[in-house]
């Protein structure tokens, strides 16, 4: 048997959704991608195999088998299709806030509707003006009486028209900076809440990304998430334990496309002999092959280190890690496979110009490439390494 990282039961789990990618969404994948349609069958197919489960714990309503798990599921899935690989990464984004920072209450409320995926969820953090710099946010919620009024708006957000459920971040104390920023829960019915516009997309085009509105949008104070002033930090939270849902995205669409253009080359001839016998095209796939691998090792370390316990302040480094590198892979890799393929690369016949497509994304949301590196260097200048000091001079 060839060597895995997973258990026995994890295999069997990997090899379930693995079955389905191949069998149900990928012959939808293209079409998903043609027509910029949610697409509400895959989320029918979640519901009915019990995926949406696999990213929450048994008390919620989940299967409770783990974050490495859960990174697998999307890898799997995004190996056919991108979007249908977000779907499961945003389930997981949107309840973190709860799952991070809500109350018993908030919890058995809204947490097994999003395991059973009776309920979609969103996360938004973004506004026109501040992405990278999210603290610059304008969105306001301001106390009046049992509630808070929301006035506002919130820019590219992910399942935006789809989702039941938006965690928000908004400030309750415009002049207090990072500390003066709070979470809520709103629900897609409140009123005064709107979904203005969705955007066109170069990648990823089932999934919708849209502009919220808040017009004097009132939102019960028992919605709001932990203590006034606490939603920055929480944001951060929910942001480091969902990057590698973006990398397992990324490191499937690389390997969706390695495993393309593998069998590719093996049947395309040129000069009397397969295009993967020519050196250099050999040494491209072996490239891509090594990239994934590696990308896989960081993002596998990030599940495994969650499921073991480890401390959380050693997560951030880790998941800003594994999201740099299967996002760079996944850009690196897509273009490789689109060379390999030549002419018939660049065409829509042929899946790998959607992976290269879907790819991009990859390296711009939940914090840009440049972001990762930025929070891995602060991470690094954090540590000790008083015996490289020691060994000089
Ligand atoms: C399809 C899609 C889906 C999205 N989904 C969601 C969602 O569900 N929820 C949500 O809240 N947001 C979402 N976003 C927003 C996304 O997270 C932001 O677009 C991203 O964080 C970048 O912010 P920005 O677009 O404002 O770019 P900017 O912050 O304006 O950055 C522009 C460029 O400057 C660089 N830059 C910025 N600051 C620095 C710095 N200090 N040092 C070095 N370089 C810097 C950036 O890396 C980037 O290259 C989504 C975006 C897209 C396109």
């Amino acid at each position: 048997m060839p060597w895995d990282p997973l258990t026995e039961e994890q295999q069997e789990l990997r090899e379930l959704v693995r079955t389905l990618a191949r069998e149900r969404i990928a012959p939808r994948a293209a079409e998903i991608d043609e027509s910029h349609e949610f697409p509400w069958d895959v989320v029918e197919l979640y519901r009915e195999h019990g995926l949406f489960g696999l990213l929450f714990e048994q008390e919620h309503g989940g299967t409770g088998t783990g974050t490495l798990l859960a990174l697998v599921a999307i890898e799997e899935v995004s190996k056919v299709c991108a979007t249908s690989g977000l779907i499961l990464t945003v389930q997981g984004l949107g309840s973190l806030g709860l799952k991070l920072g809500g109350s018993s209450e908030q919890q058995a409320r809204y947490l097994p509707r999003c395991a059973s995926g009776e309920s979609l969820a969103a996360y938004a953090l973004t506004e026109a003006g501040s992405g990278s710099d999210s603290a610059a946010m304008r969105t306001t919620a301001r106390r009046d009486g049992d509630s808070y009024v929301l006035d506002g708006s919130k820019r590219f957000i992910t399942n935006a028209g789809v989702a039941s459920l938006y965690t928000v971040f908004a400030k309750t104390d415009p002049e207090a900076g990072h500390a003066g920023i709070s979470a809520f829960l709103v629900e897609a019915d409140t009123p005064g809440f709107e979904v203005a516009r969705l955007e066109p997309k170069m990648g990823i085009s089932g999934s919708t990304t849209g502009e919220l509105v808040f017009d004097g949008c009132r939102v019960p104070a028992e919605n709001r998430l932990g203590e006034e002033g606490t939603g920055f930090r929480l944001a951060m939270r929910i942001l480091d334990r969902s990057r590698p849902g973006v990398a397992a995205q990324a490191l499937g669409i690389a390997q969706g496309a390695t495993d393309y253009a593998l069998e590719y080359a093996r049947s395309r001839e040129t000069m009397g002999k397969p295009i993967a016998e020519h050196q250099l095209i050999a040494a491209k796939l072996a490239d891509m092959e090594t990239m994934c691998e590696a990308a896989r090792g960081l993002l596998y370390r990030y599940g495994r280190m969650v499921d073991e316990g480890a401390d959380e302040r050693e997560l951030t480094k880790a998941s800003a890690m594994a999201k740099l590198l299967c996002g760079d892979v996944a850009m690196q890799v897509t273009t490789e496979a689109v060379q390999i393929l030549g002419g018939y690369g660049y065409i829509k016949e042929y899946p790998v110009e959607r992976f290269m497509r879907d790819a991009k994304i990859t390296q711009i949301y939940e914090g840009t490439q440049e972001v990762q590196r930025l929070v891995i260097a602060r991470e690094m200048l954090k540590e000790t390494r008083a015996f490289l000091l020691a060994g000089v001079g």
